[in-house]
């Protein structure tokens, strides 16, 4: 969930001194989905090339450790948090354990983190690897399938190590960032993070 205080707290960045953020790379266009595309055009994280006095550090954790195209994977039994603690397992949709090396992916992508010192982490949500609010409970392809209120696995190796992450579509929270960066951006009062979505409201208080 972000961080709205930490947000805004962050610097104001320059040219010279651009604020690191590492960001999923999908979010950016490369087209490392689980089909070698990138799941489409994510707005408000694309509007940030425009400026800049924003670094980014782009990874996929998955097309590290499986490369791409490869299987869809899920988490079991857990949160990204418990794969990380052994307690939960990631496996493919036919049944593959990927736990061992999307673990390694997670420590790859904090070493990413911590070098650059980052201080802003964007990333896709919903992903095994990259969610960071909501993510499947098991298999995202079953009849009855669910959703859970949780962090992939490099989401969760990340906030363990203390850096804020927001999602493509934490809106709030993404006015906030703009503003930083771009001195006459305008926030957008109705903006909303996605804890306060109409689905998101829905779906966790039934
Ligand atoms: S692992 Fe992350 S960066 Fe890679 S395709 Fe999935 S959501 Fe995007």
């Amino acid at each position: 969930m972000p961080d709205k205080e930490y947000l805004k707290n962050l610097r104001i960045p320059t040219k010279e001194d651009p604020l690191r953020i590492l960001v999923s790379a999908c979010l950016l266009g490369v087209k490392c989905g689980v089909n070698g595309d990138n799941y489409g055009e994510y707005l408000s994280v694309l509007k940030l090339l425009n400026y800049e006095n924003i670094k980014f550090f782009q990874f996929c954790p998955e097309d590290f450790a499986f490369g791409t195209p490869r299987e869809m994977c899920d988490i079991y039994g857990g949160n990204g948090l418990d794969v990380l603690e052994g307690k939960a397992r990631v496996l493919t949709t036919s049944g593959i354990d990927w736990s061992e090396k999307m673990i390694a992916a997670s420590k790859k992508m904090l070493q990413i983190a911590q070098d650059n010192d980052i201080e802003l982490a964007i990333m896709m949500d919903v992903s095994a690897a990259c969610g960071n609010h909501v993510i499947y409970d098991g298999n995202r392809y079953a009849e009855n399938k669910k959703y859970q209120i949780g962090m992939g696995v490099c989401g969760a190796q990340l906030h363990k190590a203390g850096f804020n992450i927001i999602s493509w579509r934490e809106y709030e929270s993404l006015e906030i960032l703009y503003s930083k960066i771009d001195p006459d951006h305008q926030i957008d009062a109705s903006a909303k993070d996605f804890d306060q979505d109409e689905w998101f409201q829905k779906y966790f208080t039934k």
